[in-house]
């Protein structure tokens, strides 16, 4: 049986796996996110126990994906400082002397989806976690949309609800989707971590106001035929009714199109248990081999 790896590299934690072709996961660890230093060798030496044909990296970032750039397969910008201007697609790879498929962490999730999951026969679909950031994964014509650099969903900006005065929390921003409505920003606003927060209806109308506000722009700008939504602050099952009503009423009858006309199945969560993630990037790893 030919294998293959893959790693979700997270600010936290780097998720490890070997699969097959079928998607389906043999093993896998988890190891945290220390330092380079720490961490990288821990997970080389891990996936040296396999004779895996090729490794997939589905990464956080900002990452640099232009294969002619000289900092190509770097972690660039990234908060967390040890891992800046980081090379860690080079020190897979001379470690590991496999081909490795790279991307962002949130298009390796949409990758996973359109493989094995809620995007499954779609072309066009956007996955968007909201967590400790917001991020977003573009499939655009059946491809990851990369462009200039790769898309950051979670920091455009969206109108402020009339009567949120908070300040939003994004360093660069203040209030962009990031900002206003990740989960360190509800802990913010409201005093008390999300999962505290459950029967608050007013968190989660304010919250699905401003999801609702970003999938509508998105919608407008890249037409998409789904979202799927993941992250920690989805665990508020009662979010996506929510959210739904507030996209009708945004996008207002503007559009007509059979997946409008089904806000159940246009935005829909995650089938993939959390595991998204992983078999995105064992996709990646499939297609590198080819
Ligand atoms: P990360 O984004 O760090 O990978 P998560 O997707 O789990 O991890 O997101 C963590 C964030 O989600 C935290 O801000 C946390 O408060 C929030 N969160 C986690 N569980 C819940 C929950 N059940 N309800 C609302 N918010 C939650
Ligand atoms: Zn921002």
């Amino acid at each position: 049986m030919t294998m293959y790896g893959a790693i979700e590299a997270g600010g936290t934690k780097m998720v490890c796996a070997v699969g097959d072709e079928t998607g389906k996961i043999i093993e896998s660890t988890v190891i945290p996110t220390e330092t380079p230093a720490l961490t990288m060798p821990q997970i080389i030496e891990w996936f040296k126990k396999f004779d895996i044909k090729a490794l997939g990296l589905a990464c956080f970032g900002p990452i640099d994906l232009h294969e002619e750039s000289e900092t190509y397969g770097y972690i660039t910008s990234t908060p967390k400082l040890e891992w800046e201007n980081f090379n860690i697609l080079g020190c897979l790879k001379e470690a590991l002397n496999v081909p490795v498929g790279f991307d962002t962490d949130v298009n390796g999730a949409i990758l996973g989806e359109m493989a094995y999951g809620s995007a499954k026969g779609l072309t066009d679909a956007v996955y968007i976690t909201i967590g400790t950031g917001i991020g977003g994964g573009v499939l655009s014509n059946g491809k990851l949309l990369h462009g200039m650099l790769h898309p950051e969903i979670g920091h455009m900006f969206i109108p402020r609800h009339p009567k949120d005065d908070f300040t939003g929390l994004c360093p660069y921003h203040g209030s962009c989707f990031e900002g206003l409505a990740s989960g360190p920003s509800i802990e913010s606003r409201w005093g008390a971590p999300g999962a505290e927060l459950s029967d608050r209806e007013e968190v989660w109308d304010l919250e699905a106001y401003y999801i609702a506000e970003a999938i509508t722009a998105v919608t407008m700008v890249l037409s998409p035929q789904r979202f799927i939504l993941g992250g920690g602050v989805m665990k508020q099952e009662q979010l996506f009714p929510m959210i739904r009503r507030y996209v009708g009423q945004m996008i207002a009858g503007y559009l007509r199109t059979k997946e409008l006309e089904d806000l159940n199945s246009f935005i829909v969560p995650s089938s993939l248990q959390g595991n998204q993630g992983i078999l995105g990037a064992l996709k990646l790893a499939i297609d590198a081999a080819e």
